[in-house]
């Protein structure tokens, strides 16, 4: 017995049919009229929206720091993002220098461990460069782990120089694996921080001082400097600033491979959020997280850049540390507020809300850009990403023509606030399938016991157009 869905606008990213869709088991079975079969169950959608389930390919659930860890762990934080109509996310394995690269993707695996809502894949940390590292990172691609990231900020824990990201990208073109790189330089954001707190300027405000445009710019020049001399592609993660997509977008016409990552609060939110008192004169820190908030003008130029295709993907890079917590730590200075929010139960709708009904995006192109554009990316095409005979099917059914406001009351992400308080949502995530089953049913998550699987993913499949 299957499952027939009726009288639906099937979305993909490259056209919408008006058409029916039948389930069988974990698949799409078929799609057309007349599709169902004896003793099916047949679910009436009444005109409303299909889309191939959201693939959020930047979380960081359970993730922890030396003195604090995030609020969401893989449970609540797949639960939210299911909730929210993402069907697969990918987490970063976190780290340190001198850990095996297999002795941190056992931890990660404990801590996934029975306990995923949607689908999980994980891309690999790199914080340092050598021989173990090197053949490690072939052993991490045979295991499904096609993708790593580095990080040229956060000296002394993270932070890699250029000689190390240059072997790396010639390994990761050996193995045919894609590197994703946070571009901020890290030496320049401890300079500023320094000169910053020593005139007096500990406000959360400096933040975005201490990490400003020109810092990103310089790293994403860094970058494109080594990919352009080694010939292969890069991955760039929430990108924040119209310098840096400036700067890609002149690569690119020079003949760089650049893939860029945007987040939903460089397009919606901005650096006056920052100047928000609350109670204590603290409200800011709710939104620090790094890259910081940028101005309206680069809010602007990121939306241009996405309709231009200049944008590849969507993702949250949800990291959830309660208000309450970077409230504290902001008493003392803005450099020890914890980096990071949440939202990867917000995602979908935002950009549904922001993107779509505000004719800035068409939906063909909101599903290229939160789900079909990273599964070719990050590996997961055409069982993730994609709605057709044989795809997964992870489906969500999404409602137009409706108006509530996100709030942290009505959210599940285990966290003490929202940064989109009050903003309005216009598509309700009515509906929401994983492999053929209904885990969000008139709005609300149904589910039981977590059921999401491991997907082991294939190398990256991607030309930009
Ligand atoms: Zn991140």
């Amino acid at each position: 017995m299957g499952t027939v869905l009726k009288g639906c606008y099937i979305v993909t990213s490259e056209k919408t049919v008006r058409s029916d869709l039948r389930i069988d088991g974990e698949k799409i079975e078929s799609i057309g009229l007349s599709v169902e079969k004896d003793g099916d169950e047949i679910i009436d959608l009444k005109g409303s929206y299909i889309l191939p389930g959201g693939i959020d390919a930047h979380t960081h659930f359970d993730l922890e720091l030396p003195n604090i860890k995030t609020s969401d762990d893989f449970k609540s934080g797949t639960k939210s993002a299911i909730a929210g109509g993402t069907t697969t996310i990918i987490d970063f394995v976190n780290c340190h220098r001198g850990e095996k690269l297999s002795d941190a993707l056992e931890t990660y695996k404990e801590k996934t461990k029975g306990k995923c809502y949607s689908d999980y894949g994980f891309h690999m940390t790199l914080c340092e460069w050598n021989k173990e590292v090197e053949s490690e990172m072939e052993e991490m691609v045979k295991q499904g782990i096609t993708s790593f990231k580095m990080y040229m900020a956060y000296k002394d824990t993270l932070q890699v120089n250029e000689e190390e990201i240059e072997q790396a990208l010639k390994k990761s073109k050996e193995l045919g694996a894609l590197i994703s790189f946070h571009c901020e330089n890290g030496d320049e954001i401890i300079k500023n921080i320094n000169d910053l707190i020593s005139k007096g300027k500990s406000a959360v405000k400096y933040h975005e001082a201490s990490r400003s445009s020109e810092v990103e710019y310089e790293a994403v020049n860094t970058l494109i400097k080594i990919a352009r001399k080694i010939n292969y592609p890069v991955f760039i993660v929430h990108l924040s600033s119209k310098m840096s997509l400036d700067a890609v977008i002149k690569a690119r016409r020079e003949g760089v491979k650049i893939f860029v990552e945007t987040c939903p609060h460089y397009l919606l939110l901005n650096k006056d959020f920052y100047e928000l008192k609350g109670d204590d004169g603290l409200e800011g820190s709710k939104y620090v997280m790094s890259p910081p908030l940028r101005s309206r003008e680069d809010n602007n130029a990121l939306w241009e850049g996405i309709k231009l295709g200049e944008i590849d993907t969507i993702a949250t890079d949800h990291c959830s540390f309660n208000y309450k917590d970077k409230r504290e730590n902001a008493k003392i200075d803005f450099s020890k507020i914890p980096n990071g929010i949440p939202s990867v139960q917000h995602r979908m709708e935002l950009i549904f809300s922001y993107g779509v009904k505000d004719k800035i995006i068409s939906l063909n192109e909101m599903v290229k850009l939160t789900s079909t554009n990273p599964a070719k990316i990050f590996g997961l095409y055409p069982k993730k990403g994609e709605i057709k005979v044989g795809s997964d099917a992870d489906l969500l059914i999404i409602e137009d023509g409706y108006k509530d406001t996100i709030s942290f009351e009505n959210s599940i992400q285990e966290v003490d606030y929202t940064p989109y308080e009050g903003f309005e949502s216009n598509g309700k995530i009515k509906r929401v399938f994983l492999r053929g089953k209904e885990l969000v049913k008139d709005g609300e998550f149904i589910g039981k016991e977590p059921t999401g699987q491991y997907i082991s993913r294939n190398k990256w499949s991607y030309e930009r157009r």
